[in-house]
């Protein structure tokens, strides 16, 4: 004899199941990103206390005055045209088949060709 509910609850407990792994993956997949944005705050912190550092030793060995940084933060920014406070990285040409190069990506997507380093920024 088959009994109906026996399927019910079965589908349902199946369905249970299935809830359960979305919602494991799913704190598993979150806490992953919340360890990446805490790996990435505390680089954010360190490469604020080398930049902090060399600005001070610079102040130290030469005349520039803070106006001046903060003048040539302001060019710099505008670079791109845009006074957003962030440096964006300019968009780059393959040198094999010259189509437009990801400033994300260190070869061409299209024929594989290493991006040429034009800056000491170019890799960070
Ligand atoms: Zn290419």
């Amino acid at each position: 004899m088959i009994n109906p509910a026996m399927f019910g609850g079965y589908r349902e407990s199946s369905s249970s199941a299935h809830a359960s792994r979305s919602a494991a993956s799913a704190q598993s997949a979150a806490s992953s990103a919340r360890q990446d944005v805490y790996h990435l705050e505390e680089r954010l912190e360190r490469l604020s206390l080398v930049c902090m550092a060399m600005w001070s030793l610079i102040q130290d060995k030469t005349n520039l005055t803070e106006e001046e940084l903060l003048e040539r933060v302001r060019v710099i920014d505008m670079m791109d045209g845009v006074a957003d406070g962030k440096a964006s990285r300019t968009i780059a040409k393959c040198p094999k088949c010259s189509r437009t190069m990801s400033p994300r990506h260190q070869h061409c997507i299209y024929c594989g060709a290493e991006r040429l380093v034009q800056s000491a920024f170019d890799a960070v």
